[in-house]
């Protein structure tokens, strides 16, 4: 059982003309066996938020809290966050200039268990994940994110997502660009994770076409760097059919 809980969390981001308040005061806690999805228009502070929990130096936390099982995620560095079990895949990935798929995940995989995975299996886990993200083997030759399609990019990350096991997964705009058959491999992979009843999952999208296949538990409403309404799963369906026209009085 684990629990991210965001209290009261309020963040900048730096801009040319200095710091510019963004997130205004956003509470949520996210328990393991838990889908959330944070659904909001475009600008509304979505990728900030995911962005902050990551520790992207761009953002200052100006009050509030951050807690993974109690322990302070702010205090820690990006590293140590995802060591201690967090999981982030970003809406514009960056590209890793020489260095393989593989070696990247190896990488990542020793610095989150602190020790190198078993060369035995490894290879046998690697090919697993990708053949599951719809990814052949000579992908993990590939340079991170080089090139890459925007439904590889995705898909890649799904890949990472089973092999580092995180305890929460942030996954910001993962439907973006893909067309239906990446959606359902991007959709089945976070399902598979999200079926461990020990991972909790937050789903961060201006869409509700991913919500078809991911079954959310929880819907929040992000508007103007808060949440502005939260309910189950029928709120998606309500957004769907009526946008986010009507916060329009919340809006910046
Ligand atoms: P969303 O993901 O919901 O589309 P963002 O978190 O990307 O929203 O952006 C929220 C607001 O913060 C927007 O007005 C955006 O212009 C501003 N913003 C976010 N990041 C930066 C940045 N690095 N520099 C300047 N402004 C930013
Ligand atoms: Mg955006
Ligand atoms: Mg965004």
């Amino acid at each position: 059982m684990s629990t991210l809980a965001i209290n009261d969390l309020t963040v900048s981001v730096d801009t040319e003309d200095g710091p510019k308040e963004i997130l205004k005061g956003v509470t949520l806690t996210i328990n393991s066996g838990e889908k959330h999805a944070i659904m909001g228009p475009n600008g509304s502070g979505k990728s900030t938020l995911a962005y902050s929990i990551a520790g992207h130096p761009k953002y200052t936390v100006t009050g509030g809290t951050v807690t993974l099982d109690g322990a302070d995620v702010l205090a820690m560095s990006v590293d140590e966050r995802a060591r201690a079990g967090l999981f982030l895949a970003m809406q514009y990935p960056v590209e890793v200039p020489g260095v393989s798929v593989a070696n990247f995940l190896r990488t990542a995989k020793t610095a989150i268990d602190g020790e190198a995975p078993k060369l035995r299996t490894w290879v046998k886990d690697v090919n697993t994940v990708l053949e599951q993200a719809g990814l052949d083997s000579t992908f993990s030759a590939r340079n991170v994110n080089e090139g890459f399609s925007g439904g590889e990019k995705k898909r890649h990350e799904i890949a990472q997502l089973e092999l580092l096991d995180p305890k929460v997964a942030i996954l910001d705009e993962t439907d973006s660009g893909l067309d239906i058959d990446a959606l359902k491999v991007v959709s089945e992979g976070v399902n598979r994770f999200a079926e461990d009843a020990d991972k909790g999952v937050l789903l961060i999208t201006h869409y509700t076409r991913i919500l078809r296949y991911i079954k959310p538990d929880f819907v929040h409403v992000f508007i103007n760097g808060r949440i502005a309404e939260q309910g189950g799963p029928e709120l998606a369906d309500q957004l769907e059919a009526e946008g986010y026209e009507k916060y329009s009085s919340a809006a910046v």
